[in-house]
């Protein structure tokens, strides 16, 4: 069994999802959300890989600085509108340019 720690589910932030093999599949791993209603499930060949895939998902992508390319950016709302923000340079924009 994995020792790596799984985070909450990507899709609705239960924690604590399943991880275990499908005994009706020889080979394979699965991690599932505990949730019924959201069911999440992240197949791979090893737990490893499909714990890291499951925590990949959950991970927000890293928004990087567009003027310094430091990652010390936050993101926030502006009039409905998410902005972004870099705190090493101060520099902000919006999500699309
Ligand atoms: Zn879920
Ligand atoms: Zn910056």
């Amino acid at each position: 069994m994995s020792k790596l720690k799984l985070k909450p589910c990507p899709f609705c932030g239960t924690p604590n999802p399943m991880c275990g093999s499908d005994r009706y599949v020889s080979v394979g791993q699965s991690i599932t959300c505990h949730d019924v209603d959201c069911g999440a499930q992240m197949w791979e060949t090893t737990p490893e890989l499909a714990a890291r895939a499951w925590n990949r998902r959950a991970d927000p992508p890293v928004l990087e600085c567009r003027v310094c390319g430091c990652k010390h950016v936050r993101v926030y709302e502006l009039e409905g509108l998410p902005v972004i923000e870099c705190v090493d340079c101060n520099r902000s924009w919006g999500r699309d340019g």
